[in-house]
């Protein structure tokens, strides 16, 4: 579904390497998790692959296409097929929780009555139901971000990248937030999680991808990595 295929990323302006000959395939409906220490690269994947920049060299298909050849048109519709989750939210603070996800789908030209119908069933998912009238700021941090998940899957996405989604959020919330992931990847949509939290990849148990310096030092399928003392 995704490969980057001998990525390197080097930041002009610093010269700093991000990514240094990155190679990896991921299949659709797989759950895989980066894990590295902060400055391994993980977020400039995650830029690289939502293409908000572009790598030095080689690079990145999605069913097959450079997803740097795409024309206006197909990277709307590539989009379109990627939710995402950021460690801050990123949350509307004037809307309720389920304007929140409804604004999502009236932006995708959904009908109201489709929105009366899928929202409830999404924040039930995410279990915000009794939530629904809240706004952002009488929610607690795991409640903000269980609500961006829903935000992000709403309009049923084929991927959804969470990019260290429970930096912000205690341990009791972190594992809600996990376990909603693992739902939504048992319910078929492909997840790609950054962390640095080596708990968050134990508690899950799937695909772990370590980085290091830009460099993939561990690719393990079944939960174990390295991750080396600073
Ligand atoms: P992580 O998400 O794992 O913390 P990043 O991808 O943010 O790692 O950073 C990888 C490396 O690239 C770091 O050395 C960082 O300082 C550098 N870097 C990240 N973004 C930029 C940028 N926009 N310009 C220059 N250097 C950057």
């Amino acid at each position: 579904m995704i490969q980057f295929v001998n990525v390197s990323k080097v930041y002009p302006d610093t010269d700093v390497e991000a990514l240094h000959n990155v190679d990896i395939t991921i299949e659709e409906g797989e759950f895989v998790s980066f894990i590295g220490h902060s400055g391994a690269g993980k977020s400039t994947l995650v830029k690289m692959l939502l293409r908000e920049d572009r790598p030095s060299e080689g690079s990145i298909l999605y069913k097959g296409e450079d997803i740097n050849d795409f024309s206006h048109k197909e990277m709307n519709l590539y989009r379109q097929n990627i939710g995402v989750v950021f460690q801050d939210f990123r949350l509307l603070s004037n809307k309720t929780v389920f304007e929140n996800v409804a604004f999502a789908m009236e932006v995708a030209g959904k009908p109201d009555e489709i929105i009366a119908e899928d929202v409830p069933y999404v924040l039930e998912l995410v279990d915000l139901v009794d939530k629904a009238n809240n706004f952002p700021h009488q929610l607690s941090g795991g409640e903000k971000q269980r609500l961006a998940i829903a935000r992000a899957i709403i309009n049923d996405p084929k991927l959804l990248v969470a990019d260290e989604p429970t930096g912000n959020l205690d341990p009791a919330s972190t594992y809600e937030v996990v376990d909603i992931l693992k739902k939504i990847n048992k319910l078929g949509t492909t997840v790609i999680l950054t962390t640095h939290n080596t708990g968050v990849v134990d508690a899950l148990k799937k695909r772990v991808i370590t980085l290091e310096k830009g460099s993939i030092v561990r690719d393990d399928p079944h939960g174990s990595y390295i991750i080396s003392k600073k």
